[in-house]
């Protein structure tokens, strides 16, 4: 099966002051600095093998995070009449421990479409896709790497709806998600489905009330009558479930760390680091 990649832009951010539709999305139209910066890059262009062997030694098994930013999503037409949406962007970047790792912005107002996009653009630069598929070079006092900006390709907004959900960056890392919908949903330290009953260990997500902590949620199956070794596999798992809420509720977030796979490590690191930087 071949996957064709839409095309995308790399204009930078414009300097124009936005209009704001209903949608909390920055809409720009035609803006004089934009007109001029449009790049169009195919990101179906194939990956040449050297690109390919080198992402596979140095990218493919990079982690990769998710945080939300504060700047808007922003829905703009290009000098052509063509429109396009930036729901946020990619870095590949060293972090303050000095490991690299894909780091993916959700902008405000950035949705489920724009995130599965972004998603796309990483797994494709994990494959090989890099500079010549809309990476631009990247070096700070911290080190180099790259970054990815461009925009998706989009509807005219003013016809065309796109109504998957916000999604917003999951910052606990007890919960098992990356993302959430942010018009309301839980954060999952741990669930269970069995034939009969379903347990969730689960908070609210919701800025404003970051010490909530997390209960169980329990649904029971089934009208049928339990055979006592059901009923005790039933009071078992429940028992589970209060033990992973305890050890949930003990745990300190920390959202520096959330989404990496060996947060221990990134902390070593970093105080490694900055103590050296310190000396
Ligand atoms: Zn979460």
């Amino acid at each position: 099966m071949t996957t064709i990649a839409p095309p995308t832009s790399r204009s930078h951010v414009p300097l124009a002051a936005p209009t704001v539709s209903g949608t909390g999305v920055a809409l720009i139209q035609s803006a004089e600095s934009i007109m001029h910066a449009t790049e169009i890059v195919d990101l179906s262009a194939p990956v040449e093998p050297a690109e390919a062997v080198r992402a596979a030694a140095e990218f493919r098994d990079l982690d990769v995070i998710v945080r939300s930013v504060e700047s808007k999503a922003k829905v703009w037409q290009g000098s052509d009449g063509r429109w396009w949406r930036s729901g946020g962007y990619v870095y590949l970047f060293p972090g303050r421990d000095g490991v690299m790792r894909f780091s993916i912005y959700l902008r405000r107002g950035a949705n489920e479409s724009d995130y599965e996009w972004l998603c796309g653009i990483v797994e494709s630069a994990k494959s090989g896709a890099l500079e010549r598929h809309g990476w631009d070079a990247y070096s700070s006092a911290r080190g180099s790497g790259w970054t990815f900006t461009g925009s998706r390709s989009f509807g005219n907004p003013l016809e065309c709806v796109d109504d998957t959900k916000e999604l917003i960056a999951c910052e606990d890392n007890r919960c098992r998600r990356t993302v959430h919908d942010a018009s309301g949903d839980f954060h999952i330290a741990d669930d269970f489905d069995h034939d009969t009953h379903a347990f969730e260990v689960s908070r609210s997500v919701d800025r404003d009330t970051s010490d909530e902590v997390y209960t169980v949620y329990a649904r029971i199956l089934t009208d049928e009558p339990l055979t006592p070794a059901a009923a005790v596999g039933m009071a078992s798992d429940l028992q589970w479930a209060a033990e992973s809420a305890r050890r949930a509720n003990a745990a300190p977030i920390d959202s520096r760390t959330k989404g990496m796979r060996d947060p221990s490590s990134y902390w070593e690191r970093r105080n490694a680091l900055e103590q050296e930087t310190n000396h």
